[in-house]
């Protein structure tokens, strides 16, 4: 089967041969539907840095993918409970299983492993391909009446997203406001959650660019501001000059953190979720008084049961743009761009029939 890889550090991905995996024990094979681009497979790929990127435990080459669904191929040995061709997304944490971060749900803060699970697409072999080999049942999960073309994103961008939000909810009662930086695959996401859990949250999203506030606006956004001082005024002003309780950086460059430093309020919740390599401003005073940084990676297999919930019952949903896997790399350049406005998935080969031009728009999950 083809399957985009990378083949080395600061080295674009290339299409390459591999074999079809056989489902060893315990494994699962999915037929990939759809996999993901996500802005962090850029950081991985194109890797500023020299050594591994966050959450890149083994050295290439590997097939890049992280964000997959499809269906149910074949089973390994010992395995039940699944009906081959039944929909399915994976959850890509994969842990040992027997580890105390593991056996208490938390393959993504493997302690064992520094503190990451390793990830799929980041170390072992991505969806990016026709097949994906899981190295455990639990990983699968079933879609029900979700459409695996449309269901991938839901399990990094949208299942990171619901995490970075519910550590915070306990902030964001009426009259709270939660600021997304980035209304990108995550951010777009992000809004959808903040309105699906609260109640009466004002949500405000920063982007550079007009169509993603646009965007923005119409996943629930209360305020989308075009970045920039204005930005930081407007939330000052919409906060009572308080700052927000949850400022959410799905960027993480300087000119993000800068601004959420100065949007945070006092007691606060500042996360970081972009992976942009920039440097947060620390001082006595910046952020303000007892406002805690995280910095959250992926998250559990619980969350993304809850977030193919709230998927199914039509809370969130993302815009996909399909690319066959021979486009792949354009796909890479223009989320690079700026010019993806939800989310791209790259279809494999024997998916392409489905895609007829190579960009289609605007579907949502469910
Ligand atoms: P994306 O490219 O889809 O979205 C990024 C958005 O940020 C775009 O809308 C872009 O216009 C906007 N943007 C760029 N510069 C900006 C600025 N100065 N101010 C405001 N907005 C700006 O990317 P994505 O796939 O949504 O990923 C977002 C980030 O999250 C990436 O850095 C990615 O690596 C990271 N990520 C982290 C985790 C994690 O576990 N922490 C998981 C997935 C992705
Ligand atoms: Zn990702």
């Amino acid at each position: 089967m083809r399957a985009l890889q990378l083949v080395g550090r600061r080295r674009p991905p290339e299409l390459r041969e591999v074999p079809v995996p056989e489902p060893g024990p315990g494994q699962v094979l999915v037929k990939v539907a759809r996999a993901g681009a996500c802005h962090s497979d850029q950081h991985i790929h194109i890797m500023a840095a020299p050594g591994p990127p966050p959450g890149l435990a083994t050295e290439p080459p590997f097939t890049l993918g992280h964000e997959n669904a499809g269906w149910v191929e074949r089973l390994g040995p010992g395995v039940t409970g699944f009906t081959p061709g039944e929909p399915a997304i994976v959850y890509g944490c994969w842990g040992c299983g027997v580890c105390p971060d593991c056996r208490q749900g938390r393959e993504n803060y493997r302690r064992t492993l520094g503190g990451q699970g390793p990830g799929l697409g980041g170390g072992h072999d991505g969806g990016m391909a026709e097949y994906l080999l899981v190295p455990g049942s639990r990983y699968v999960i079933p879609l029900g009446t979700l459409d695996p073309r449309q269901a991938a994103p839901l399990s990094d961008a949208g299942l990171t997203s619901c995490h970075a939000v519910k550590r915070s909810l306990h902030l964001l009662g009426p009259g709270s406001a939660a600021v997304v930086s980035g209304a990108g695959g995550l951010g777009q996401m992000t809004i959808q959650i903040l309105r699906a859990l609260t109640t009466a949250t004002t949500v405000v999203a920063v982007d550079t660019d007009a169509g993603r506030l646009e965007t923005a606006r119409h996943m629930g956004a209360d305020e989308a501001l075009p970045s920039g001082d204005d930005a930081i005024a407007c939330i000052k002003d919409l906060t009572g000059q308080q700052g927000a309780e949850l400022v959410l950086d799905m960027v993480g460059i300087d000119p993000t953190l800068r601004m959420a430093a100065q949007v945070a309020s006092v007691l606060g919740h500042l996360t970081i979720v972009g992976l942009g390599g920039g440097a947060l401003p620390v001082d006595f005073t910046s952020p303000p008084h007892e406002c805690s940084v995280a910095s959250p990676y992926w998250a559990t297999l619980p969350e993304l049961m809850e977030v193919i919930t709230l998927a199914r019952q039509q809370k969130i949903g993302m815009p996909v743009e399909h690319f066959p896997l021979d486009h792949a790399r354009e796909a890479y350049q223009l989320l690079h761009d700026g010019k993806i406005h939800g989310r791209a998935v790259i279809t494999p080969p024997r998916m392409s029939t489905d895609v007829n031009a190579t960009r289609t728009h605007r579907r949502p999950v469910g």
